[in-house]
């Protein structure tokens, strides 16, 4: 799976939040401008060093049918859904946060995207690396409980993106989830530790 953005295979997802939209044109302009970020250059850094060196074409700005705010696909590269985007901030957070489906796809030679924990742990680390949780984003999104609202943010999103994968169900995404979860949260890299 993982695959094909126009077959059967679901891409690996983050969930989206979005309301209204942007043009594929304003959206490439911001994917563009988050190259110039410290974490996305850090990140595409490292998938350079991992021997994943990305081209200009790797990153996409396309209009999406289903309710994501952006995929990645092995072999074809990360899009990001106009869309469902609006601001600088929001292309940031997709971009960083499949970069780290990419950088995971590259360091592992037998990530399976098929298999529900590979796939869970994979989302577990683009959620809490990539700073879809912090607080700030939570309260735009109305989820306005801040003790532990980190970790259960990052749950929340990760049961979307998981039970989103036709070989997972809701019991194995959950399953797979909290069977991974300490290691694949603690597991910070390419940093040295969450950004
Ligand atoms: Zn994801």
């Amino acid at each position: 799976m993982a695959d094909d953005l126009n077959g059967n295979a679901t891409p690996v997802g983050s969930s989206s939040e979005g309301r209204g939209g942007m043009t594929v044109e304003q959206c490439e302009k911001m994917i563009q401008k988050s190259f110039r970020t410290p974490t996305v250059k850090f990140l595409m850094e490292h998938l350079e060093k991992s021997g994943c060196s990305i081209g200009s074409k790797f990153i996409k700005a396309v209009d999406c049918d289903k309710r994501i705010s952006g995929g990645y696909v092995r072999g074809e590269g990360v899009v990001v859904c106009s869309n469902h985007l609006q601001i600088q901030d929001e292309v940031n957070q997709v971009v960083i946060h499949e970069l780290i489906h990419a950088y995971d796809d590259c360091r592992a030679e037998n990530l399976d995207w098929t298999n529900c924990a590979h796939h869970a742990c994979s989302e577990i680390r683009a959620g809490h690396l990539s700073g879809d949780c912090h607080y700030k984003r939570e309260l735009l999104r109305g989820h306005m409980k801040l003790r532990g609202h980190e970790q259960d943010c990052v749950r929340r999103r990760v049961m979307q993106s998981v039970t989103a994968n036709p070989y997972c169900s809701e019991a194995a995404a959950k399953d797979a989830m909290e069977a991974v979860w300490d290691v694949c949260y603690n597991d910070t890299k390419p940093f040295d530790r969450a950004p």
